[in-house]
């Protein structure tokens, strides 16, 4: 009778270990494809507003599979940006944007060039003298890449189920980088995104196109000098982002901006506090997701 039983919980054990490594193999894999490949659902438009600190980064799934860059941040995230995309299951930049040349919008963008397959580079007319620059262009030429001016009214893709359009820079204004910014749309189905690089009021006054958008990407990094009460009545964004360090030496983002966005009613999220953050739209619906992978700066 006793020998009976303990073959009986023997079998039990058995089983019961055959069970969890079965779960325990299956929650790896789960989580192997939840960070390590590719999850985006057909026809979804995801949206990751990279957590680099202080500076700007946006990496897109396009609803056809192709993929777009705004911005590289500061130096010494390269690497991490090109891994982020390879782990998201892709090995190409379609369309690159620099929409201004300050440091902490292209400082890895040289790197991102020389290490992963890029299409087409976009950048506003207007030249600097800096060395993050110049190893910039180095980098676009020694692979044989060829720069577009960006300006309003371009459109650099223009699909059945989703478009891109420039609306700015409409001038060039030499005595300001910001002002020089790229201004982007993407409009999927129902919903627009807003990037806005840095550009400030000065610039976002010259813009007779229509800036609405459900989501907007703050300009220069919760500046009050880029949201004013004028930009949020022509935008009227039920979802803001603003892309930042902790405790930077801006003062960022400043306090009349959370007011006005609070004023408004626009959900807030901010990297320096929500780490990466992903939009994902189905052409109808919008999701948000916070606490995705940082980019950590490279010694
Ligand atoms: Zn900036």
């Amino acid at each position: 009778m006793n020998i009976k039983k303990s073959k009986h919980n023997c079998l039990i054990i058995i089983i019961l270990s055959v069970l969890s490594c079965a779960i325990f193999l299956c929650s790896c894999s789960f989580g192997f494809n939840f960070t390590d490949s590719n999850t985006k659902a057909e026809n979804e438009l995801v949206v990751h507003y990279l957590d680099v600190g202080q500076g700007d980064s946006i990496f897109i799934e396009l609803p056809n599979s192709q993929t777009m860059l705004i911005d590289a941040g500061v130096s010494g995230l390269g690497e991490g940006i090109v891994s982020y995309i390879n782990d998201c299951g892709y090995s190409k930049i379609n369309y690159l944007v620099a929409t201004h040349p300050h440091a902490d919008h292209i400082g890895s963008m040289a790197y991102v060039v020389k290490n992963i397959d890029v299409g087409e580079i976009y950048m506003p007319k207007v030249s600097t003298t800096t060395r993050t620059y110049e190893k910039l262009l180095t980098a676009i030429s020694d692979k044989g890449l060829k720069i577009k001016s960006a300006h309003s009214g371009m459109s650099i893709a223009d699909e059945s189920d989703f478009s891109i359009d420039v609306l700015g820079p409409v001038t060039i204004d030499e005595d300001s980088l910001n002002n020089c910014s790229v201004l982007l749309k993407i409009t999927h189905h129902n919903n627009k995104f807003l990037f806005i690089g840095d550009a400030e009021k000065q610039e976002l006054s010259t813009i007779n196109a229509d800036l609405s958008a459900d989501v907007l990407k703050v300009g220069h990094h919760g500046s009050r000098t880029s949201t004013t009460e004028d930009l949020l009545e022509r935008v009227d964004p039920s979802i803001a982002v603003i892309s930042l360090g902790k405790d930077n030496d801006y003062g960022h983002p400043h306090k009349s901006t959370i007011n006005l966005l609070n004023e408004f009613d626009v959900t807030t999220y901010r990297t320096d506090e929500d780490g990466t953050i992903i939009v994902t739209s189905d052409g109808s619906d919008i999701t948000t997701q916070t606490g995705g992978k940082s980019i950590e700066r490279e010694e």
